[in-house]
Formats: C-alpha cells, sequence, structure tokens
C-alpha cells in the first residue's frame, strides 16, 4: 500500500513537473506507471481505481494546453501575447483593425514613443529589446526652447547618463506582431472587432469586416482586454453590477506641431 501511493506520488511529481516546466508528460513514463501501479496492485491486492481515475484526470487536465483570447493588438495586446505563447499558452489574438503591416501609416497616432527602462524590460524578456534599440533614437535630455529664444537642456538622467529612446509606435508594433506568428499554437485575426462579451459565458463575439459577418468564440478560460483607449472589452464590463468607472480627460489638448526646417537648414523652432 505504502508502494502503491509512493507510486501515487510519483505522479503528482510528475504532472506537478509538467505543470511547472509546460513539457508534455512523456508517453512512455505515463505508461510505465500504468503498469507499475497495475502490477503493484495486484501484490498488494487491491485496485485503487478511484484513486487512479483522480491521477489520471489530473494529468489529462495539466496535459491540456492553456489558452488565451486577447482583444486588440496594438502594444499591449501584441505584447501580452508574446509574453503568454512564450509561457506555452495557445494565443488567440482578435484585431479590429487589418494587418499594419500591410497598410500605410497608422491610423491616429504618429508620434514616435518614448521607450523608458520600463519598456525596455519588457521587450527584453521576450528577446526583442535590442532589435528595438537599434532603431531606436537616443534621447538624452529634453530640450526648452525659452521664448527669448534661449536653449536649455534637461538631461533625463544626470547622474548615470541613461536615455530614453524615440521608437516608431508603428515599428514596435509590427515586430510584436511578426514576433508573435514565430510562436507555435498562435493565431491572429486582423478585422475582427468584438462586440460583445459575455463574461459569465466566456463567449466572445466579433464582428468580421471583411465580409460583415459575426463570429462567436464559446467558453474561453481567460480573455485579456487589450483593445486600448474606447475598450469595448471595458463596456461589457460595466454591464455587470458593482463594476466601478471613471474616466476624466486632461484639461490641456494634444497636438502635433510638424515645424520645417529653415532654408538653410537650421532649426526653426
Ligand atoms: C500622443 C500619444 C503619445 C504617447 N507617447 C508615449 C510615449 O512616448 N511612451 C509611452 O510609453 N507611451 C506613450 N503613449 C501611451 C501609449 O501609446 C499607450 O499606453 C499604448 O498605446 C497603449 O497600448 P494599447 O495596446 O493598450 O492601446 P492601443 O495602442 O490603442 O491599441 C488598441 C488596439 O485595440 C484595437 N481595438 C480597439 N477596439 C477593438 C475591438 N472592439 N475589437 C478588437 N480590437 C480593438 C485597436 O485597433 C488597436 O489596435 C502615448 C499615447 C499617445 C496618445
Amino acid at each position: 500500500r505504502s508502494h502503491w501511493y509512493v507510486c501515487s506520488y510519483d505522479y503528482r511529481v510528475s504532472t506537478t513537473l509538467r505543470c511547472t516546466t509546460n513539457k508534455k508528460l512523456d508517453l512512455s513514463v505515463f505508461c510505465f506507471y500504468l503498469v507499475f501501479h497495475f502490477l503493484t496492485s495486484l501484490v498488494w491486492r487491491r485496485f485503487y481505481s478511484l484513486q487512479l481515475i483522480f491521477d489520471l484526470l489530473d494529468i489529462m487536465k495539466c496535459n491540456s494546453k492553456k489558452s488565451v483570447v486577447i482583444v486588440g493588438g496594438g502594444l499591449v495586446g501584441s505584447l501580452s501575447a508574446c509574453m503568454f505563447a512564450k509561457n506555452q499558452y495557445e494565443v488567440n489574438l482578435y484585431e479590429a483593425r487589418e494587418d499594419i503591416r500591410n497598410s500605410g501609416l497608422s491610423e491616429g497616432k504618429s508620434i514616435n514613443l518614448a521607450l523608458s527602462v520600463r519598456g525596455r524590460e519588457a521587450l527584453r524578456r521576450i528577446g526583442l529589446e535590442d532589435k528595438l534599440l537599434a532603431h531606436g533614437i537616443p534621447m538624452r535630455a529634453r530640450m526648452i526652447h525659452g521664448q527669448n529664444g534661449k536653449l536649455r537642456e534637461i538631461p533625463y538622467d544626470p547622474v548615470h547618463n541613461q536615455c530614453i529612446y524615440s521608437v516608431s509606435r508603428k515599428f514596435l508594433n509590427e515586430i510584436l506582431l511578426t514576433e508573435l506568428e514565430q510562436y507555435p499554437d498562435c493565431n491572429i485575426y486582423f478585422q475582427h472587432k468584438l462586440i460583445n462579451l459575455d463574461v459569465n459565458s466566456g463567449n466572445v463575439t466579433f464582428y468580421r469586416t471583411e465580409d460583415n459577418s459575426e463570429t462567436k468564440i464559446t467558453d474561453n478560460q481567460l480573455i485579456i482586454g487589450a483593445d486600448g483607449a474606447y475598450s469595448g472589452v471595458r463596456k461589457c464590463l460595466m454591464k455587470q453590477s458593482m463594476f466601478n468607472y471613471s474616466q476624466t480627460y486632461i484639461e490641456h489638448g494634444y497636438m502635433e506641431l510638424c515645424i520645417p526646417p529653415s532654408e538653410d537648414n537650421e532649426v526653426c523652432l
């Protein structure tokens, strides 16, 4: 009997190992355990079938791959998708727009992003930091243009002289999507706009702009809302009772200025 429990314990250990290392439980090891179980039960004239079934269920549960649905393929969606994929999840990412890699300028936000240490850390974790930095423009200081025409620099890091990097938002988004495609079990669905999310059932419905149809994905275990400022996921969550929500706008507006150089190629600010 004690032998059996050792065996059963081994099951759990292997199951736990499988869960933590995310490696598939080897079929031969699994068969060995089955035979071993059977033989020991014969020796001890007992067959703990119930326990065995529980163990099998445990193993099957652990062997079924975890999956995630990510709504929105912007910066947060594509980055988190890579993180999940790296952790062996099956990832299904749904993006309302068409594939930005096949389109021209990205709509709306054209400004470059200033990538700081936090963004770099996130990219490092999926092995993309160097690729981004090679493309980025280092920015060591902020330039203040006085009304009298005087210039004054404010360094971002006067102590260690570190810098932030100006990177193209589109480029960043593109390499994140391309990186995601390198992982197995990852699917990106463009032109799929979330129109409904049922929190209780885990069902999500998308409107396919390609052919004006709707598609419903049912029984999702985990759904990530990464669909930006006017999040459709959040709107659906707001229909739940006790869900608090507030939104405030900054007082000043936002404007992008394009100031071309002078005829002799001087800065005209
Ligand atoms: C002008 C400006 C300058 C900024 N500068 C910086 C900076 O320098 N550094 C910095 O770190 N951050 C900066 N930010 C903030 C940064 O841009 C945001 O934090 C970041 O874009 C948020 O990413 P996101 O993926 O959540 O949203 P988004 O980038 O907006 O992506 C959301 C995605 O979801 C998709 N989507 C929307 N609705 C649906 C739907 N119903 N179904 C499916 N998909 C949907 C959209 O098409 C989009 O692709 C700036 C923001 C702005 C506006």
